[in-house]
């Protein structure tokens, strides 16, 4: 290492420049600023890529659980008119209920409603 301002020989730990007392240290530290800045740059962009990862995830996380309710919603409702109004459920309605609904509450509308 080398003085910036007389081009002295420095030793390693000198802070001022033997020769013409040029501060030393103060090259060195905006070097290791220099290294922070790009370590945390590349940091960021480390995190952002996670982040975005995990929206994804999350996005068909949610599809999943919202799917669902495209049809569990309706098919409540649909139950819920038909006791309500005493309209005929068939079989079908309530095998599907069972499958995708709810298997305790399609057990109970097909023995609570054995007529067809
Ligand atoms: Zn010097």
């Amino acid at each position: 290492m080398y003085c910036r301002k007389c081009g002295a020989e420095l030793k390693d730990g000198d802070i001022f420049c033997p020769k013409c007392g040029q501060k030393v240290e103060e090259e060195v530290h905006q070097e290791t600023v220099r290294q922070e800045v790009v370590y945390k740059r590349q940091r960021d962009e480390s995190l952002c890529n996670v982040g975005f990862i995990f929206c994804v995830i999350g996005t068909v996380v949610l599809g999943f659980a919202v799917f669902p309710l495209l049809w569990c919603i309706p098919m409540t409702i649909y139950v819920y008119n038909a006791i309500k109004d005493k309209k005929p459920m068939s079989v079908g309605l309530k095998v599907c209920v069972l499958l995708f609904v709810s298997l305790i509450g399609g057990i109970f509308l097909l023995l609570g409603d054995p007529d067809e």
